[in-house]
């Protein structure tokens, strides 16, 4: 394997030139020339060399410092390409003592490039490219493991994990990413260390599970992840899925059927949102799980609304940002209602959709897929798909939001003599409530008489018409599902 400098984009070529120009060495490095020799595209470019960061600074216009690391930043405001915007450049380092499986105590520069090779994590991550020398240095067989398709630790194994428990999660969402299988000594080491992993920071730790979940081998991975003992430290709830047998249905316990779901939903190229929502979809089956007698099988009442409130903790606890949590979770709700075609009328539509979002009604669908693929069941059939895009389509076209009425608060105000306040928002969701279940009633008429009528509600009543009510619908909600448990089963 080789490489010419016409696979190295123009804009690193230009920090190289800079670098060199300057009379320095400038090697590009890490996993953007694994990604060359693979044929996949870098999703970001770093150089190392033997300047430091001041003499790095002073032979580029614009420029800053991005870590403690020594690592300055070039930036290229022209560049189109994203993962070109910025071009890293880090001076050959020397690791210090880490005494924390976290950070090195101290970053030494040196002059040797063979210095910040030895560092580094993986074989097929200590590759330089000098396109000036036209060398690519390989001073750990890093060819021969892309070639083969092996992932390995430079060095000593445990004595990298230990150094930095970061690596053990890196190397198995970079073997998802790459399709990679990882060297005996390397998977020894990285189960040896597990129990590290409890130290790194909550952000670090999500980041490389969104690059797992985002790979093309998501369910091998989190499987993996199990079997080393790090998952725990990750989503430790899937876990509780593991020998959570299902009903007739299912083919497979709780914690394969999540993993398929998340599988298919890889398979299919689906984003990032559909994907988390498959993993995360049944997560409260094993705490809603019952046995009924006169069913003689396993139910799960109510597991959609535990595994939507575990889902908002687990993404909490990953520091998911609040729009993720707020989507994924309401995903996990609502994900039985296509499952079940008895809900499936229109009028249920239009509610769901104002449930999830019109934006995410799309998705709800692929969720649906994903569940039922899952479960080891042949396809959806595509007429019942066809049927519920229909039933989508249409109730899209139906008012659904407050905003849609034919009627808005200044009438309530102006024509029916009400004051401003809250009676106005929960009359017009009263409203909505109707016209939801009928959609003939939004006429400018109607609404003006049956607001008429609302207005003499007391406070009280109104609100609980209304959908500001919605937080008293999941009081109602929660004690219908402890209802449903006693009535039915054991516990
Ligand atoms: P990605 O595709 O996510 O960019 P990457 O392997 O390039 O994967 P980066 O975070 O961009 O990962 O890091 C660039 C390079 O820095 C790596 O290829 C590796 O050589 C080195 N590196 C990154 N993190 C570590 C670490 N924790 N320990 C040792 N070396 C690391
Ligand atoms: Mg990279």
């Amino acid at each position: 394997m080789q490489l010419r400098p016409s696979q190295i984009p123009a804009e690193v070529m230009q920090v190289v030139n800079g670098l060199t120009g300057g009379g320095f060495e400038a090697w590009v490095v890490g996993g953007c020339v694994r990604d060359l020799l693979l044929e996949r595209s870098p999703s970001d470019w770093d150089v190392t060399t033997n300047a430091t960061p001041e003499q790095i600074q002073a032979l580029f216009e614009n420029t800053f410092y991005t870590n403690e690391f020594g690592t300055v930043g070039v930036v290229n405001d022209g560049a189109v390409d994203e993962t070109l915007k910025v071009v890293e450049v880090t001076p050959y380092r020397l690791e210090g003592k880490y005494t924390d499986a976290r950070r090195p105590d101290s970053v030494i520069f040196s002059q040797k490039i063979e210095d910040d090779l030895k560092r580094r994590d993986f074989t097929i991550n200590a590759l330089a490219y000098s396109p000036d020398k036209g060398q690519l240095l390989d001073l750990y067989d890093g060819i021969k493991d892309i070639s083969t398709g092996l992932l390995r630790a430079v060095g000593e194994p445990r004595a990298r994990f230990e150094e930095d428990a970061l690596r053990i999660l890196r190397a198995v969402r970079i073997a998802a990413q790459l399709g990679f299988a990882i060297e005996g000594a390397t998977l020894a080491a990285m189960a040896e260390c597990a129990g590290q992993l409890e130290k790194i920071s909550k952000e670090r730790v999500r980041d490389e599970f969104v690059r797992i979940v985002n790979s093309s081998n998501p369910k091998e991975a989190l499987v993996l992840s199990h079997k080393i003992g790090i998952l725990k430290y990750v989503l430790p709830e899937l876990e509780q899925g593991i020998g959570i047998d299902q009903n007739q249905a299912h083919k497979y316990d709780v914690f394969e059927h999540n993993l398929r779901a998340l599988q298919h939903a890889a398979d299919k190229g689906w984003p990032f949102d559909v994907r988390l929502a498959a993993l995360l979809h049944d997560i409260g089956k094993p705490k809603a799980r019952r046995w009924s007698d006169e069913k003689k099988d396993w139910t799960f009442h109510g597991h959609e609304v535990v595994g939507a409130k575990m889902t908002k903790k687990i993404l909490e606890s990953l520091k998911f940002s609040r729009e993720t949590i707020d989507k994924i979770s309401n995903l996990v709700r609502w994900h039985m209602f296509f499952s079940d075609p008895e809900k499936v009328t229109l009028s249920a539509v239009r509610r769901i959709i104002v449930n999830v979002g019109k934006d995410n009604i799309g998705q709800l669908i692929e969720l649906r897929i994903c569940d039922r693929i899952g479960t080891g069941r042949p396809k959806e059939q595509p007429f019942r798909l066809r049927k519920y895009q229909a039933m989508i389509d249409e109730a899209l076209r139906d008012p659904i939001s407050v905003g849609m009425l034919k009627i808005d608060g200044r009438v309530l105000i102006e024509k029916l003599g009400e004051k401003p306040g809250p009676r106005i928002g929960w009359t017009l969701h009263a409203l909505l409530e109707e016209v939801l279940d009928d959609p003939t009633k939004n006429t400018a008429e109607y609404m003006e008489t049956r607001a008429g009528e609302l207005l003499k509600l007391s406070d009280t009543e109104l609100e609980t018409l209304g959908a500001s009510g919605k937080e008293s619908k999941e009081v109602a909600e929660e004690a219908e599902i402890k209802d449903i448990h006693k009535k039915h089963f054991v516990d």
